[in-house]
């Protein structure tokens, strides 16, 4: 689901970070009042991410 405006001002959201994995935004913010979002996690991408990590490679 996408977050394309403030819940605050309803000014257009920014993308403040993207997921290391899947490289989609997860976190966004406001330009215009500083509103940030939660930051979503992506399940898949966390499992990934762990796997990853197991293997010291
Ligand atoms: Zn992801
Ligand atoms: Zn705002």
């Amino acid at each position: 689901m996408k977050q394309d405006s403030c819940r605050r001002c309803g000014h257009e959201l920014e993308v403040n970070t993207k997921c290391k994995i899947c490289n989609e935004a997860n976190q966004f913010f406001c330009h215009e009042c500083g509103y940030l979002t939660e930051e979503q996690i992506h399940f898949k991408c966390m499992m990934i991410n762990m796997d990853n990590s197991l293997l010291s490679n």
